[in-house]
């Protein structure tokens, strides 16, 4: 099992990342793909259904093989996870393969990893009825201030869209928002994760040392629950 360290840049979200010196990151792995977590230093892992690879066919099987591999030391937390209201399957079974694994997190006290796209209503439908206790981090956020606001007065994380935080105008929404909620990632594209401390750092007027000993305490705090 692996955890980020002292000083380390924390990429919260990746696909098909390669660990390099001074940078975590925590991949994520599809329950569709049945890639089995690999020890490695610098790399955790979260397992789930992503929705977009989600059918009627495949729903039963992905289901147990999260059950089934959700015990893995080197898993942490479960997802990515959630709607997708421009692909996937039917919001129906989206909703049903999102509760289950919710139930699960539960169960086996891991967090969550949340993809939302155009589907807050649901998601946040799913969080009051089964009420978590463990902690959703929401991956890819663009949101707006009110949204992300709301969010995390349920507990939530938010992870910024790279290519958002990039812009020149985000920092109006990060300067809003309590910085013992924040998480920064690369989603697997070919972007420096430095870079995007960079960004972040001076958005918040904080040095980068400062942006990753915060960033260190929200992946304690999330981790468990
Ligand atoms: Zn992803």
């Amino acid at each position: 099992m692996y955890f980020p360290q002292n000083g380390d840049f924390i990429d919260i979200h990746v696909h098909g990342g390669t660990p390099s010196s001074g940078i975590f990151i925590l991949e994520s792995l599809m329950a569709h793909e049945s890639k089995i977590p690999a020890a490695v230093a610098g790399v955790a892992f979260t397992y789930g259904i992503h929705p977009w690879f989600l059918n009627e066919s495949n729903y039963k099987q992905l289901i147990i093989s999260v059950e089934s591999l959700i015990t893995h030391p080197d898993i942490i937390a479960i997802g990515e996870a959630g709607f997708d209201r421009l692909r996937g399957p039917s919001p129906e079974l989206q909703r049903r393969a999102f509760e289950d694994q919710i139930i699960i997190s539960e169960k086996i006290r891991k967090p969550v990893v949340v993809h939302c796209v155009r589907a807050w209503d649901e998601l946040l439908a799913v969080h009051k009825k089964l009420k978590p206790e463990m902690s959703w981090l929401i991956h890819g956020y663009r949101g707006n201030v009110k949204l992300a606001t709301q969010l995390i007065s349920k507990g939530m994380y938010l992870s910024f869209w790279f290519d958002f935080v990039l812009r020149p105008g985000s920092g109006d929404l990060l300067r809003h928002l309590p910085t013992d909620r924040i998480f920064l990632e690369t989603d697997g594209a070919d972007v420096d994760i430095k870079n995007i401390y960079d960004k972040v750092a001076s958005d918040l007027d904080l040095s980068v040392d400062e942006l990753k000993s915060i960033i260190l305490k929200n992946f304690n705090r999330w981790r468990i629950g």
